[in-house]
This record gives structure tokens, C-alpha cells and sequence, in this order.
């Protein structure tokens, strides 16, 4: 019996004594502190491996890894967009994983072919109309919207934002260059006013009647309700979603993920860290956190998006989005999107 008890708590204090030497990972992170801080210290609690943390905007980060190159301190990057995180992929500064535990967690179009990156949350960018001006009945898909019916009536962010380059990126995939600069060009003219501002300004333009639709990603919507301030929530309680393409290809989605990077000094615990965010258990919190939607298919999505109710999204693998990205660029620079 003492005998037992002594062996125990040996193993014990050799486990601690070995993590408390070696193990440590360091992130770069495009994510703010606040939606990511809590997961990482219960992965810090659960594995005993420290993380170091540094957040930044997603391009200037990027830039960080390209110059830092081998020299860099960063294991693992996590940034918001499939087309940023293909960015990170070309751009080099990652490497691939191979892990059955993420393979299982992660539906294979969330994640990069050959493992350079993997989607930890998703979002989508559907139409928003406001209530009691627009019957949803007269919407349908993306392409619906460059009808002549729609002329003035659409609120949209620039083109130098990387979720229109997306959504642009997808439609290219689905019905082709041709068709799509075709979209763009007619699209541009039913625009109410010249882009400007975030997503959640096109929301609050609708709501304040300078357009009658607007495009933005989910998650802006749910802050919007949810948050403190009382006039973006009026806002928002005055529009409703509309899950677009939903005869054909689906709702475009994008994600945010994360990739271990090329030169990392502890890959094992980068990758025990995605798995750790890939997890049942912390994907809901993932998730609930920035007003998204989880990626595993196993977890439910919070309250306020299920009220949102259910939708096709399209299924393609978001690789394609960095994939179409130039072309998607080079389109709506024709088409005079500003
Ligand atoms: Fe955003």
C-alpha cells in the first residue's frame, strides 16, 4: 500500500517537473486577447504547457513571420479568413500537420488539403434586410442581387476587404470568371453609396434607410444584438437574416483558424493546441465567445444564432477562397467597386 502510494506520486512530480522545464508554445495570434485568453489558460491548466501569446492585426503579423523567417518565436499562427490563412500558406511561413485527431474533429472543406492550416469557427456573410420594408420573398441568391430591382438599394463594405474578396472568390468557383465579372459589374451599380465603413455599418445604414440591404458576416449581427451599446442594437432588431443560395450552393461561409508555422521550436505542443481548440469542449466557448458558429458538426451553436435558424451553407473547401482570391480582386477592380 505505501509502496503503491510513494510510485504515484513520483510519476507525478516527474510529469510536472518535465513540463514545468520544457514546455511552452508561442502563439501569434490575429484574434484579440479577450477571444482567446480563457481558452489558453485552461489549456495551460490541462497540459501544464505555458502559452505565450502575442496579438496583432492579421497582416502586420503575417509580415511579422515572412521577416522573422527562421528566427521567428512564433509555433503557431491564428488569424481570421481562409484567404488570409492561404495567404500564410504561399507567403511560406507555415508547414503542414498531420493529426487523425483534428482529421476527425474538423469537416475536411474547413481545413487546408494538405494541413497547413485548420478552421477552428465559422461564419457566414448572408443578406440582411430590414423588417417590414422587404418582403424576403423577393430574395434569393448572391447573384439575384445585380437585378435592376435592386438598383440603389444594397449596403456593402470596400473591396479591399478580404470577406468580399471571399465572397467574390466563391462565386467565381461556382459559376465562373465570365458570369462573375458579369455579377460585379451590374452588382456596383445597385450599391446605395460608395463603401465605407465595417460591417457594422452597412447594417446601420440599412436599419437607418440609405439601403434596403445589407451584406456583413454573422457575428457582427450577434454583437450588435447582444452588446452594450443601445444603438447598435436598435439597429440590428430592426433587419433579419436572409441564408441566400439556398437552392444551389449554399450560404457562403469563411472561418478562422490556425496553422503551425514553418520554423516552429515546439510543433508537438502547437499541434496539441489546435487539437486542444478543435475539442468538444472547447468549441462551444470558441464559438459562443465571438458570436460564431463551431465548426465541428457535433456541437450545437449557441442560443441567439440557433434563433437565426438552420441553413445550407456552401460546401466547398475554403481553400479555393485564397485560391480565387487574385482573380476575385482583379474582377471587382473592373467592375469599379471602390
Ligand atoms: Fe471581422
Amino acid at each position: 500500500m505505501q509502496l503503491s502510494k510513494l510510485f504515484i506520486s513520483s510519476i507525478a512530480l516527474l510529469s510536472i517537473s518535465v513540463n514545468a522545464l520544457a514546455s511552452e508554445v508561442n502563439l501569434y495570434s490575429a484574434r484579440k486577447e479577450a477571444l482567446i485568453k480563457p481558452a489558453l489558460k485552461n489549456f495551460t491548466k490541462q497540459t501544464g504547457i505555458k502559452v505565450n501569446l502575442v496579438t496583432g492585426k492579421a497582416d502586420a503579423l503575417l509580415k511579422r513571420l515572412e521577416s522573422e523567417g527562421k528566427n521567428t518565436p512564433a509555433d503557431l499562427f491564428i488569424t481570421t479568413d481562409a484567404g488570409r490563412l492561404y495567404r500564410a500558406k504561399t507567403a511560406n511561413v507555415l508547414q503542414t500537420v498531420s493529426s487523425d485527431k483534428l482529421n476527425a474533429a474538423i469537416p475536411a472543406n474547413y481545413r487546408d488539403p494538405e494541413g497547413f492550416w485548420y478552421g477552428l469557427s465559422l461564419r457566414a456573410r448572408p443578406i440582411f434586410y430590414v423588417k417590414g420594408v422587404v418582403d424576403p420573398k423577393t430574395l434569393s441568391t448572391y447573384e439575384d442581387l445585380a437585378k435592376d430591382n435592386f438598383k440603389g438599394k444594397i449596403c456593402i463594405r470596400s473591396s479591399s476587404n478580404i470577406y468580399n474578396q471571399s465572397l467574390v472568390a466563391s462565386m467565381i468557383e461556382a459559376v465562373g470568371v465570365e458570369k462573375t465579372q458579369q455579377w460585379a459589374n451590374k452588382f456596383v451599380q445597385n450599391l446605395a453609396r460608395k463603401p465605407k465603413g465595417g460591417d457594422r455599418d452597412q447594417i446601420k445604414g440599412a436599419a437607418a434607410g440609405q439601403c434596403d440591404l445589407a451584406i456583413a458576416n454573422t457575428y457582427y449581427f450577434g454583437k450588435m444584438l447582444a452588446g452594450k451599446k443601445a444603438a447598435q442594437k436598435k439597429a440590428a432588431m430592426a433587419m433579419n437574416i436572409f441564408w441566400p443560395n439556398q437552392g444551389d450552393r449554399g450560404t457562403h461561409v469563411n472561418i478562422s483558424g490556425a496553422g503551425v508555422t514553418k520554423y516552429a521550436k515546439n510543433k508537438d505542443n502547437a499541434i496539441r493546441l489546435i487539437e486542444f481548440l478543435s475539442s468538444k469542449e472547447s468549441q462551444r466557448w470558441y464559438a459562443d465567445i465571438n458570436f460564431e458558429y463551431p465548426v465541428r458538426t457535433d456541437v450545437a451553436p449557441s442560443k441567439l444564432l440557433a434563433q437565426w435558424g438552420e441553413f445550407k451553407a456552401d460546401s466547398i473547401n475554403l481553400d479555393v477562397l485564397g485560391k480565387n482570391n487574385a482573380e476575385a480582386v482583379r474582377i471587382m477592380d473592373r467592375a469599379g467597386w471602390k
